[in-house]
């Protein structure tokens, strides 16, 4: 049984004190439940803080991007060890607004996928198309390519402990949620990619969120799909209330 991974990807926003504010207004809330497994992912300047203030509850604390090196000179970068080093347990990989505004290519999220395996940090890799593709009907091809050149390498036993966030890029702070049927079917595909490159059994294990305009008034209805395990969620995960129902949704 997969469980729903609820993860907040909070992008550039709030300062510290807020960060501060909403792990204290979420920590006596999120429970401990075989069902779901809540993740915050914070900017880096709030790492430490959060992790401290999460200690000893279920909520598992990420990174939003890191360099694929351990250390070396990378002025402005943020390496696996460090991260690990902190306490954090995910990190969020090739992000849309990464590959389009920070020019990340598949090749770097391989090996950022690598070295978060290699540093014992668990990769949520992102994967969706653009409003052109779909209309173009490439979604399917286009995220086969992303997902196959994402995990190239891996062990079927790393492969089975990724979490493949699918996002359409026209879905992501638009407001435009895909269907849920939509989204299910290309969910439900990089499942079949994933039965391709490995077996069956590993495929099974992966868990496949979904992210875009994900909020409490929608997100019942996506985790109700037979392949999607849980959201990656930006604007609804900003507000302790908001990422609480969404986590709530999950233990269902
Ligand atoms: P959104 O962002 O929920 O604000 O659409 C999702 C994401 O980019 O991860």
């Amino acid at each position: 049984m997969r469980k729903n991974v609820i993860a907040a990807n909070w992008k550039m926003n709030k300062v510290l004190s807020e960060a501060n504010q909403f792990a204290d207004a979420v920590v006596n809330k999120v429970p401990a439940d075989e069902h779901v497994e809540a993740v915050v992912c914070a900017p880096f300047p709030f790492l430490p803080a959060l992790v401290e203030k999460t200690k000893g509850s279920p909520i598992k604390i990420g990174a939003q991007n890191m360099h694929y090196e351990e250390s070396g000179a990378f002025t402005g970068e943020v390496s696996p060890v460090m991260l690990k080093d902190l306490g954090v347990t995910h990190v969020v990989i090739g992000h849309s607004e990464r590959r389009a505004y920070f020019a990340e290519t598949d090749e770097m999220v391989n090996k950022k996928t690598h070295a978060a395996f290699n540093h014992n940090l668990l990769p949520v890799i992102c994967v969706g198309e653009t409003l052109e593709q779909r209309e173009a009907n490439e979604t399917m091809n286009h995220i086969e390519t992303q997902v196959q050149k994402a995990l190239k390498g891996l062990s079927n036993a790393q492969t089975a402990s990724v979490i493949i966030a699918y996002e359409p890029i026209w879905a992501i702070g638009t407001g435009k949620t895909a269907s849920s049927e939509d989204a299910n079917e290309v969910c439900t595909h990089i499942r079949n990619v994933m039965k391709k490159i490995t077996s069956e059994e590993v495929a099974e294990k992966v868990v496949i969120q979904y992210g875009g305009s994900v909020k409490p008034a929608n997100v019942d209805e996506l985790l109700a799909q037979s392949d999607i395990d849980g959201a990656l969620v930006g604007g609804a995960s900003l507000e302790p209330d908001s990422f609480l129902k969404l986590v709530e949704a999950g233990t269902k």
